[in-house]
Parts: structure tokens; sequence; C-alpha cells
């Protein structure tokens, strides 16, 4: 219990951070003032919580050095979540999506993709603007674009980070989407499933092409409708992405399918009607080809809102 500023204290301060006592360390080198002193410790004996704490309470202005060691630290031992809650505390959501970003390539590169856990992570994102826009309108200081252009990235997740500052939740509604087709048509519901599996194109930069035409084809082949599954085979076949192997087997399939069920329309794509220029559309259209209104579409059947006055929105 020494006086504050006692020549002893820092001399302290090195012994408690040789014995790696750090709590102690840190006392001592802030009763002499020396903040930085106090950082160092706490960086060096892997206390980083304490750092940045001490970082934000005494102002330090490279904060995000620290910041970003740490989440190197983190990196190293795969903690992503824990980057992930540490950006976020400090309101770096850019960082923050980045990260996630990262583990959605890793988890892409798998032979096994689990659709459920991107879904999540994709909403994660969106959570992570949503507060992020919440905060802006609260105080409107920063500019989330300005924020963008600072930060460095490499070429590849900025593409797939402006994609999510521009629309956080379209991750999301894709893997919400597909695993919804799935359901529908595991459920039985195959009509529906085809009609679901259709919006997916548009979600082509986040779902891998040949898993939406193979889903569209299964769904459209199992509601007989052999038109557009002939569609979906000839976009199968014609994608750069796959092995000319893989390529034979679709085109054998298809041969074997379309002998036996010839692609004809089907009589089974039921119409509705437009609502603003009352032509009769294909009811899962998301954009009327006529006057080109756009419909939203329904998360829980994956069918185009066409009539705005008879929807439900959770009020959250
Ligand atoms: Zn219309």
């Amino acid at each position: 219990n020494m006086e504050v500023d006692h020549p002893l204290l820092s001399e302290i301060g090195r012994v408690f951070e040789t014995a790696g006592i750090c709590d102690y360390a840190v006392e001592a080198y802030l009763k002499c003032h020396k903040i930085d002193f106090a950082i160092t410790c706490c960086v060096n004996l892997n206390e980083w919580k304490t750092a940045i704490k001490l970082a934000e309470e005494y102002n330090v202005p490279d904060i995000d050095s620290l910041l970003h060691q740490y989440a190197s630290h983190l990196l190293a031992k795969e903690k992503y979540l824990d980057i992930v809650e540490l950006y976020r505390k400090a309101n770096r959501v850019n960082d923050a999506a980045s990260v996630l970003l990262k583990i959605v390539e890793k988890i892409k590169q798998k032979d096994d993709i689990n659709p459920l856990l991107l879904k999540k992570i994709y909403v994660l994102i969106g959570f992570l603007y949503e507060e992020k826009s919440a905060l802006l309108r609260e105080n409107k200081r920063e500019n989330l674009l300005s924020s963008l252009l600072k930060d460095d990235h490499s070429v590849n997740t900025a593409a797939s980070l402006f994609k999510a500052t521009d629309q956080p939740w379209k991750g999301a509604e894709a893997y919400h989407f597909y695993i919804l087709a799935q359901r529908q048509l595991h459920d039985g519901y195959v009509d529906a499933a085809m009609k679901t599996s259709l919006h997916l194109i548009d979600y082509d930069d986040y779902i891998d092409s040949e898993d939406i035409y193979c889903l569209i084809g299964l769904a459209s082949c199992v509601n007989h409708n052999f038109k557009l599954c002939s569609k979906a085979f000839i976009k199968l076949e014609s994608l750069d992405s796959i092995e000319s192997e893989k390529r034979k087997d679709y085109q054998n399939l298809a041969v074997s399918i379309f002998t036996k069920y010839p692609p004809r329309e089907s009589k089974n794509m039921s119409k509705a009607e437009c609502r603003y220029c009352e032509t009769m559309i294909a009811d899962w259209c998301v954009v009327c080809p006529n006057c080109n209104t756009k419909f939203p579409l329904c998360v829980a059947s994956g069918r185009p809102i066409m009539d705005s006055a008879q929807q439900w929105t959770c009020k959250k």
C-alpha cells in the first residue's frame, strides 16, 4: 500500500508482471500513471479483456491496433464468435461481418454444407447491421459508407461485405428459402417446393448454382412439370463450374427422364391476376412481366404476396 507515484511502484509492477500476476501488476502501474505499461502487461499476459477495458477507460488512441491484435490472437485459436462479439462491442460491425463472411467461405468449401448453420450466420450478420443502423439513427455521427471505405479488406471479402452492408438480410433469406423448398418437398408439397426453389435463382450470389438447379430439377420432376425440369437440366449441363464427368451424368439422367416424360408445358402451372394491371401471370412471379410491379415473398410459404392488404407481419 504505497502512495501514488512512489518511485518503486513501477518496479513492483514489473515484478508482478514477471511473476504473471496481472491484476497486481496493473494496479501498481496504474498507481504511478503508467497506463501504457499496464496495457502492455495485459497484452503480454494474454489478459486482453482487461487491456481493452483499460484502453477504453483512459482513452488510449491506438485502441484499434489493440483490438486487431486481440482479434488475431483469437483467430489463431479459431475462436471466431469471440472475435465477432469483440468487434460488436467495439461497434465495428464491418469487422465483425467480415469475420463471419470468412467463416461462411470456410463452410462453403466443405463437401457437406450445413445450410441451417449458414442461415444462422447470415441472420447474425443481419442483426449486426440492424443494430448498427438503429445506432446510426440515434446518433448520426458515424457514416456507414465512410467507415466501410476506411477499412482495408481483401478484395474478395470486400465485395461480399459490400453486399452485406447493402442488403444485410439477403444471405439469410437465401438459406431460408433453400431450406424451406426442401422442407416443402419432403413434406409432399411438391408444387410449393417447385415454386419456392424457383426463387432461389435470385440468390445465386449466396448459393451455388448447381445446388439451385438440382433442387429446381428435382422439385419440378416430382411435380410433373417436365418443361421446367428440362430447363433446369439445360442449365445444369451448361454450368462452367462442373466437371465433365458430372456433366455426362446430368445428360444421361436427362435423357432417361425425358424419353419417358416428354418436356411439355404442364397443366398445373396456376395463374394469378396482377393487382395493378390485371394481367394473368404465373402465380409464383415476383415481378409482373407486364407492369413490372414487384411483389414481396412470403417467408412462411415462399409465395409472392400479391395482395399486400392481406399480409401479416410480426410487429418486432
Ligand atoms: Zn402487372
